[in-house]
């Protein structure tokens, strides 16, 4: 928790950008395989905020539906990554940190999907670290959108979706 401050943010090329109003500045690592096929790259960097906290105030993003439970806003100019939203959740929405203007301004505060973390490029913090599929919120919306299979992050899951 702490202050309510105010980010602002945008895509690379210009075409999308947004300000946020946020509690504190806690941010989070996700490693998961749909996070990294996502953004390209070996993590994603992540703030929480509350859905009417977020105004476009310029553009809007583009989205790309990465499942049956969650779609990703992204500039359809340049592509850069902007947001990860659940489906039927009202309440939350995720910004990419390095879409931020000041991205040094958030503190990462726990690792998320621990079971695809790459090693060779994972300096290990100290910070908590979970599993995908310990998260129960997580593996309780896939299952009601996917069927009672495997859930990503356990061994026999999907590892692109
Ligand atoms: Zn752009
Ligand atoms: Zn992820």
């Amino acid at each position: 928790m702490g202050e309510t401050q105010v980010l602002r943010g945008g895509c690379q090329c210009g075409a999308v950008r947004y300000s946020a109003r946020v509690e504190g500045n806690e941010a989070y690592y996700c490693h998961c395989r749909m996070c990294q096929r996502a953004l390209g790259n070996l993590f994603a960097a992540f703030v929480s905020v509350g859905r009417r906290d977020v105004r476009w105030e310029r553009g809007g993003p583009a989205y790309y539906k990465s499942s049956e439970i969650a779609r990703r806003g992204f500039c359809r100019e340049c592509g850069t990554p902007l947001t990860f939203e659940y489906l039927d959740e009202q309440e939350k929405m995720d910004l990419t940190v390095g879409s931020l203007d000041e991205p040094g301004r958030m503190r990462p505060a726990e690792h998320f999907g621990l079971e695809s973390i790459v090693e060779p490029f994972f300096t290990d913090d100290g910070l908590p670290r979970e599993r995908t599929e310990d998260d129960e919120e997580f593996v309780a919306r896939w299952r009601a959108a996917h069927g009672p299979g495997p859930a990503p992050g356990s061994s026999a899951g999907p590892s692109s979706t």
